[in-house]
Order: structure tokens, then C-alpha cells, then sequence
């Protein structure tokens, strides 16, 4: 088997809460406390959940934006988590973000060629200043805007044309890895299925890897390969896309697909509604974190945490969720069949 590009294990975030008297530390927000994924090299990976989850926690730790509690995240072999501030270069280089907002993320006082070049100068990659110009204009033509635009301002495009600039200076610095924080989530729906679109053609293209970071299982649908499923600091499910949406095997993934409109006609998904709201992450609940507000939850949920282990019933190999009712005999656990789309070979 090949090294995964990215490889994160066991990866916690616990962000201090600051009070009292003496301003000393009164609790932690366990944003991200204890996950496990990787990503091969051409790969996309979405990660879902609900807004507060953790999971642009974990882009952000991918980055180096901040420092993490405890685990370890590895890009192509090479542990990165504990690289000094003054070594970070080359895995910026490597690891790029396209951000949510495109109105905030460039900078309205540079015009789009110098957004696009400062990449390419900051990394050295250009021989001489007609490569510079050849390559900026060849990053126009991959987000399919034209040439030309590159000497206009940022706040003359439409929030579809920034973010495909967004993307563009992304691409710029020849990334192996680009993380998609949200990145269509403020877009209009017409504009957001151009995005996803660009985005799968340049994937395929390009040969990249991505970590799509998403609220919206509907949107991810079409241009991923896996899927893990965030709850409140913890991945619940991860599985290939077919399989996780044919046959989800946590009741959480069960509940968010519930909203995902079907394609068939007649073959409607009864809409699952949660009760209650997802609850604070400075004191998340004992035993499985979703059992306040999961439909299934029995006396050992409230205790006993359940781990990420291949259910008997699931479709795929590679799919995995923290769930108890997989302990149970199907005839008792309401997850045991498919319960999504049709059924496709996985
Ligand atoms: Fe629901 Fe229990 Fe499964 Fe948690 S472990 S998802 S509470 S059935």
C-alpha cells in the first residue's frame, strides 16, 4: 500500500477558556478531541457536519494556523505538526486553502495579476518575468476566466468570478494538497454547482488532493470520493461516498441524509428531525456524545463511548462508524439495511 499524502492521527484541538480573577484557564472548548483520517495522494475527502462540529478546527490544524493539543499530522511521510514556526515554508507551498468568503479572502488594494503572482514569486517558481506572466495567465485559463481580467480590482468580479481567483491563487503555488474550508457555502445555488464543478474537473485534472470541508452533504455528493461524518469533536462515520450514502451506518450521517434531496421520483427519504440542540463543546456528554439527541440511544450510550469499527452490514470496505447498535443483532438495529439510494456496486 502507498503512503497516504496527508495522514492525521488521533488529533485533538482543546482551545483554553480564559476567566476568573486571575485570568487563569477555568475549562477547555474541546473543539477536536481525537480524530483519525488520511488522504491519498489524487484523493478527496469531505468532511461533514453540523456548524460547530470541529471541523474547520481541523483544516485550520492541517495549516499550522495555530499549535494542537495532542496527535499527529503527517503530509508524504513527514510529520508536520511539530515543525518549528521558522521551517513552515515548504508546507505552505504544499498545503493550500480555498477560504468561504471570496469578498474577504483577496485583497481589495491588489489587482488580480498580483494576486496571482505573489504566490509564484513568494515560492520562487517562475524562471524569469515572462514565465511569471505565461503562468498567471495559464491560472486564468484553468478557472475559466478570461486573461484579460487580470488587471482588474477584486470588487469588479461577481462572488462567483473571486472565488474562482480564490481557487487560481491557490493553484498558484503548485500545491499537492488544497483544503476547501466552506469554500462554496456563500456562493448562490447556481453559482455553488459551477464551483464544485470547477473544482472536480481541476482535482481530476491536476492529480490533487482535497480535504472539502462542508456543512452540506448534498453539496459534497458529486465530487467526493470518501466521506467523514464530524459530531461535536469527533468523526462518527467515514466511508466511499456510495456506500456511506446507499447505507449510512450512524444515525447522525442517517439524520443529515434525511435532508438531502433525492434525484428519483418516489423515492423520497422520510426527513429525520433531531431533537434538541448539539450540545456545548466545554462539556460534552458522557458515553456517546450524540445520545442526547440520537432516536436510537439505549442505557449503554449513556455510559460507554463507542469507537470507529467496520459495521457488520456495511457495503464497502473502509467504512467505519462509532456506533453500539452494530453490537446488536440486525433484527434490532435499525441500521442494519440500506436505508439511502439505490444500491450501486461500490
Ligand atoms: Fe445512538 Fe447509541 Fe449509536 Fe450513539 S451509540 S449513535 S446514542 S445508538
Amino acid at each position: 500500500m502507498s503512503t497516504p499524502l496527508l495522514e492525521v492521527t488521533d488529533l485533538k484541538k482543546h482551545f483554553p477558556l480564559r476567566g476568573g480573577f486571575f485570568g487563569g484557564t477555568t475549562g477547555y472548548v474541546y473543539a477536536v478531541d481525537g480524530i483519525s483520517f488520511h488522504i491519498e495522494k489524487g484523493e478527496t475527502l469531505s468532511l461533514v457536519g453540523e456548524s460547530g462540529c470541529g471541523k474547520s478546527t481541523v483544516g485550520k490544524a492541517i495549516l499550522r494556523l495555530f499549535g494542537i493539543t495532542d496527535g499527529q499530522v503527517v503530509l508524504d511521510g513527514q510529520r508536520i505538526d511539530d515543525l518549528p514556526a521558522g521551517t513552515l515554508r515548504p508546507l505552505r507551498r504544499r498545503v493550500q486553502v480555498v477560504f468561504q468568503d471570496p469578498f474577504s479572502s483577496l485583497n481589495p488594494r491588489m489587482r488580480v495579476r498580483d494576486i496571482l503572482a505573489e504566490p509564484i514569486r513568494n515560492f520562487g517558481l517562475a524562471r524569469d518575468a515572462a514565465d511569471l506572466e505565461d503562468r498567471v495567465a495559464r491560472l486564468m485559463d484553468k478557472v475559466l476566466l478570461p486573461r484579460d481580467a487580470v488587471g482588474r480590482w477584486p470588487h469588479e468580479f461577481s462572488g462567483g468570478q473571486r472565488q474562482r481567483i480564490g481557487i487560481a491563487r491557490a493553484l498558484a503555488a503548485e500545491p499537492e494538497l488544497i483544503i476547501c474550508d466552506e469554500a462554496v457555502s456563500a456562493l448562490d445555488v447556481s453559482v455553488k454547482a459551477q464551483i464544485v464543478n470547477l473544482l472536480q474537473d481541476l482535482q481530476q485534472e491536476l492529480g490533487l488532493a482535497m480535504l472539502f470541508i462542508s456543512h452540506d452533504l448534498a453539496i459534497v455528493e458529486h465530487m467526493t470520493h470518501r466521506v467523514a461524518v464530524m459530531y461535536l469533536g469527533k468523526i462518527v462515520e467515514v466511508a466511499p461516498k456510495r456506500s456511506l450514502f446507499a447505507a449510512p451506518k450512524h444515525p447522525y450521517t442517517e439524520a443529515l441524509l434525511s435532508a438531502v434531496p433525492v434525484p428519483m421520483p418516489g423515492a423520497a427519504r422520510e426527513r429525520i428531525i433531531l431533537k434538541g440542540d448539539v450540545p456545548s463543546p466545554i462539556n460534552p456528554p458522557k458515553g456517546c456524545r450524540f445520545h442526547t439527541r440520537c432516536p436510537y440511544a439505549f442505557d449503554r450510550c449513556r455510559t460507554e463511548e463507542p469507537k470507529l469499527a467496520p459495521p457488520r452490514t456495511a457495503m464497502a470496505a473502509g467504512h467505519l462508524a462509532a456506533c453500539h447498535l452494530h453490537d446488536r443483532p440486525d433484527a434490532e438495529n435499525p441500521l442494519a439495511l440500506a436505508k439511502g439510494e439505490a444500491v450501486l456496486p461500490v
